[in-house]
């Protein structure tokens, strides 16, 4: 090395510093809306736009763009890392007919247009399969039922007689085992958010506190509270990146983990007024931590489709009432609260101005993220 060429590494040095110190896990100021109405208009591409253009693929074929549909299926526990081609081989048939199952759906093994429906819906980033362990429809007893609708499957049938439980646990059963079943909550103060937005937090506890003896208190300390929440974009250093408008909304950790986790990228409604309308990339933030707190809790994905845990959930849709398949889920790992009478509380269902909305079929496509359980089980 000459003597001209140390100020020129000294000078390349110091321009990398800010990247040598970056934190991974920089928090976003996300954005949100009082109402639907407020959103601005914009013709952003939601994350998984780009699976439109396979629709009717099946086995056999080659085509560009099913490398990253095969990503979502592993993304999702449907696939194992080897295969990430544009081929729609064996493998991606396989995952698609698993798929198809856990969504209710005729388990064709092709890209219909109900699969690809179902696939476009934003969704929960906790996979559906967890270590091979299927806990929706795949993994359950399938039976013999009357014929199903277009596009339905037996499973649905089942499920509509009730036949089987369809809640489910992370690998193990993992739950919380606290003092007095009080656990704190904290927001992550970089995040900056304002009491409306906590609020919404607020009730969204109190719908799984009401049907198990837990209580939730908020806590100033970040660090010292049990279930940390926080918004992200992108990358955010835990091996699940957030992808922008729609595609996965948030994502939590089994317990005792902790971490829930929101797409600070995402246009989150406060109101609860949330209603179709062009504002297609609105998303109901309640909607969503209800799911959440599901898993922080200990349940998994349920196939279930007016279930809290089901995994996808539309655009423009609000669901926040516990399913009986919620609240049997919960009550399996809890037990029921002092003042359960086996009824939702009325003072929170007459907060759901939607509340007829959450009956539509249309409506019952929810959220999904298995990662937090794969770095949690590791
Ligand atoms: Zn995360
Ligand atoms: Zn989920």
């Amino acid at each position: 090395m000459t003597n001209n060429n140390i100020p020129k590494l000294l000078f390349m040095l110091i321009l990398s510093l800010p990247s040598f110190f970056a934190l991974p896990d920089l928090p976003s100021l996300p954005h949100f809306f009082p109402n639907i109405s407020s959103i601005p208009h914009s013709n952003i591409t939601a994350a998984w736009d780009s699976f439109q253009k396979l629709a009717g693929c099946h086995s056999g074929d080659k085509k560009p763009g099913l490398a990253k549909l095969k990503q979502y299926f592993q993304n999702f526990g449907y696939l194992n890392k080897s295969d990430i081609t544009d081929d729609f081989d064996n493998a991606l048939e396989s995952a698609l007919k698993t798929y198809q199952l856990n969504f209710n759906l005729n388990s064709t093994g092709e890209l219909d247009d109900f699969t690809l429906k179902q696939i476009l819906q934003p969704r929960c980033g906790v996979a559906d399969i967890v270590n091979g362990t299927t806990t929706m429809n795949s993994g359950k007893p399938q039976a013999n039922s009357p014929a199903p609708s277009p596009g339905k499957s037996h499973v649905t049938t089942k499920i509509h007689l009730g036949v089987v439980a369809h809640y489910s646990f992370f690998p193990g059963s993992p739950r919380w085992a606290s003092k007095n079943n009080e656990l704190t909550y904290a927001f992550l103060p970089q995040n900056q958010l304002d009491n409306s937005v906590k609020a919404v937090f607020a009730t969204a506890f109190d719908r799984w506190s009401e049907v198990t003896p837990l209580t939730f208190i908020e806590t100033p300390s970040f660090n010292k509270a049990d279930i940390k929440i926080g918004f992200f974009s992108r990358d955010h250093g835990d091996g699940e990146p957030f992808d922008g408008i729609l595609g996965t909304l948030g994502h939590a950790f089994s317990p005792p983990s902790g971490h829930l986790h929101l797409d600070g990228d995402e246009n989150w409604v406060i109101n609860g007024e949330i209603l179709r309308s062009a504002a297609e990339d609105a998303v109901d933030l309640e909607s969503v931590v209800v799911h959440e707190i599901g898993h922080l809790l200990g349940l998994g994905h349920s196939s279930v489709e007016n279930a809290i845990m089901f995994p996808s959930i539309s655009s423009g849709i609000r669901r926040v009432e516990l399913a009986g398949d919620d609240i049997e889920g919960i009550q399996a790992l809890y037990g029921s609260g002092p003042d359960y009478n086996g009824s939702p509380n009325p003072t929170l269902q007459e907060r759901d101005t939607n509340k007829g909305m959450v009956d539509r079929p249309f409506l019952m496509r929810w959220l999904g993220l298995g990662f937090a359980v794969v770095l949690f089980v590791l």
